[in-house]
């Protein structure tokens, strides 16, 4: 999955850092991140190549020191690639992709919150913790948004997806959390809502952050219970069927919890 790094590894942990030359930049604006592409593959800029002095510390990867920077800026031999594009190349390891998608969370976050939601004054940053700091007060903590995905079972079959618009490939019943509600309270009811079927033994399986849409996903099994007939939401889905293991088409990559769910299922006997 995107997050398995190993044996690199993400030191996620909020420091008041100053860029050197040679830490990495990453650069988002509406057109996309800035970075060298070729051919399948991509590196970053460094402080020294693209300079400037609205940047914030964001983590380290095995020691190197990453910094978002905000406004326009570019670089020798430097391009610009929307995030969808971005999430296609076939990078040859998941660690740049889940660098791009962990700041690129945290770049929507910073992006979304330049002002204060109360009121309306520009924040500033906190100097102690990853937060922002507004004159009346109103301290803003990251954004995380839980979701679920759900691998339902009916046997020898796994209830697999496609959606109406967006990803093209096979999926997973999904759905975000609504206030109020537990993850399982979830699953159950976007499982209603997306296919109209009763469930149960719902057991958690794995979680991942998908920074893309600034989710953490956490991932759930259970079985069909009762009737299996599907009722398809059909605003959302345009495909929902019971799909025996051996005929399960995995993602063409293996950077999502729903590809591993897929996977495991239809690796399991
Ligand atoms: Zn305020």
């Amino acid at each position: 999955m995107i997050q398995d790094i190993f044996p690199s590894r993400m030191d996620i942990s909020f420091k008041n850092k100053i860029p050197t030359d040679d830490s990495v930049v990453l650069s988002f604006t509406g057109d996309g991140l800035l970075a060298r592409y070729e051919e399948d593959d991509m590196s970053f800029p460094t402080f020294k190549d693209v300079g400037g002095e609205n940047v914030i510390y964001i983590f380290s990867v095995d020691g190197k020191d990453f910094f978002l920077r905000f406004g326009e800026c570019s670089c020798d031999g430097c391009t610009r690639k929307d995030m969808k594009e971005v999430r296609r190349l076939k990078t040859k390891i998941n660690r740049e992709l889940f660098e791009v998608f962990t700041a690129y969370h945290l770049y929507t976050w910073y992006e979304d919150n330049r002002f204060c939601g109360k009121c309306g004054k520009k924040t500033t940053y906190d100097t102690v913790e990853r937060a922002l700091n507004c004159e009346c007060g109103n301290k803003i903590y990251p954004r995380i948004n839980p979701a679920v995905i759900i691998g339902i079972r009916n046997g020898d079959r796994l209830l697999i997806t496609k959606y109406r618009t967006g990803y093209g490939h096979s999926a997973l019943v999904a759905g975000f959390t609504e206030i109020g509600e537990t993850l399982e309270d979830t699953v159950r009811r976007e499982v209603m809502e997306e296919v109209g079927l009763k469930v149960k033994n719902i057991t958690y399986y794995k979680s991942q952050p998908w920074g893309v849409v600034a989710d953490l996903l956490a991932g759930f099994y259970c079985d069909v219970d009762g009737d299996d007939e599907i009722h398809m939401d059909q605003g959302e889905l345009k495909y929902a069927e019971w799909v025996k293991r051996e005929d399960i088409e995995l993602q063409p990559n293996d950077i999502s919890l729903t590809n591993e769910m897929m996977k495991v299922f239809k690796n399991s006997k």
